[in-house]
């Protein structure tokens, strides 16, 4: 059995929860997923999902209750994270926003809203390192990479934009790739993490 944590503060945790249990499902894994809202959840989990909603308010509330050191403290130990939309933000070393407190897991600059307002969400079909079918992706006001250190894997661009990193055992998407039904990424992220050399 896979335990897998989603942190639940907002977002699209059903979602989350769903993709992740198709994809363990096709690797004939059980899966036990846990809703994190404290601390003392996270160091249970073998894989860990951050979801898109409010970067600001998630800081918060993972600072608030300790939950953010461990989430550190997973990445550390060569446990994966996806982190997604919001999630990607706090994952990401620098998001030019001093309400965000990112937790620096991977080498990267965001930029919040790059992709606009909530009225500019759209979906589009990505072609992804690693899957071999385009991605059903949805972009909802998606921030964007704006810098990618040397040890980060670009996965994805749209629009000349980098929008899918990966840096071992971490990978971030601008876009949010639960709401489609589709599970290729959490797939790729949970249970084939060897992705051939760039
Ligand atoms: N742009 C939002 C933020 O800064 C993230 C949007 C999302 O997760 N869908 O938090």
């Amino acid at each position: 059995t896979l335990t897998a944590g989603v942190i639940a503060l907002q977002g699209d945790v059903s979602e989350h929860v769903t993709a992740i249990e198709h994809a363990g499902s096709r690797h004939g894994e059980t899966v036990e997923v846990l809703e994190v809202r404290e601390s003392g959840q996270v160091p249970e989990c073998d894989v860990l999902s951050m979801p898109g909603g409010e970067s600001t308010a998630i800081s918060q509330f993972i600072h608030r209750e300790g939950i953010a050191s461990e989430i550190v403290d997973h990445v550390n130990a060569g446990k994966p994270l996806l982190a997604t939309c919001a999630g990607l933000i706090l994952a990401a070393q620098d998001a030019q926003d001093s309400r965000v407190e990112t937790l620096d897991l991977i080498e990267v600059s965001v930029d919040r809203n790059a992709f606009g307002r909530q009225k500019d969400s759209f979906e589009t079909n990505l072609q992804i390192r690693g899957l071999d079918e385009p991605f059903p992706a949805v972009f909802i006001r998606a921030p964007s990479i704006t810098e990618v250190g040397e040890g980060v894997e670009v996965l994805a661009e749209h629009d000349g934009r980098v929008v899918a990193v990966r840096e071992p055992p971490v990978v971030g998407t601008a876009f949010h790739p639960e709401l489609t039904g589709a599970s290729q990424i959490h797939d790729l992220v949970f249970f084939e993490s060897d992705l051939p050399p760039q």
